[in-house]
């Protein structure tokens, strides 16, 4: 979701923001289920100069007890990734077209992710270091 998400215009102003995406591998753009409403595959359909049902069939499936669920693809680091989520810059390449969903994560104030994240930097001494939980091998 990376950057402006995490600190949009109409945020309150008193409200300290304690993480930044800019630092983020893009980990809350790996969940497995990023729901969409009919809204939001109206405006990727605008977005795309696409009939809704041809946006919809391009860009979401049925998963999960949710009609419209964003599709994904293959990424190195989480495994598998939204597929509007550039996997080289890191970054959501529709961000004024992005789902509501994408807009209000994390809420406001702190995103548990980077809070893990830093904690393992300052932990491993990396800085690029990406903390995941799957460490499945030897
Ligand atoms: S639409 Fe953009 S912000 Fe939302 S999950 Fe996909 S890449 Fe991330
Ligand atoms: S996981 Fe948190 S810090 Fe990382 S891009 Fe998403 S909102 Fe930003």
């Amino acid at each position: 979701m990376r950057a402006l998400i995490c600190n949009p215009p109409d945020c309150e102003a008193s409200i300290m923001v304690l993480y930044n995406c800019a630092n983020c591998p893009g980990y809350c753009c790996s969940y497995p289920v990023i729901p969409l409403t009919k809204r939001d595959v109206e405006r990727l359909a605008r977005h795309h100069d696409l009939s809704y049902e041809a946006a919809k069939a391009k860009f979401t499936k049925e998963a999960h007890g949710h009609k419209y669920t964003m599709r994904r693809k293959r990424d190195e680091i989480y495994g598998r990734i939204c597929r509007f989520f550039d996997t080289t810059e890191r970054r959501c390449t529709i961000y004024h077209a992005r789902p509501a969903t994408c807009r209000s994560y994390p809420g406001q104030g702190r995103c548990g992710y980077y809070d893990f994240l830093m904690h393992e930097r300052r932990c491993q001494r990396d800085d690029d270091f990406v903390a995941v939980t799957n460490h499945d091998e030897d």
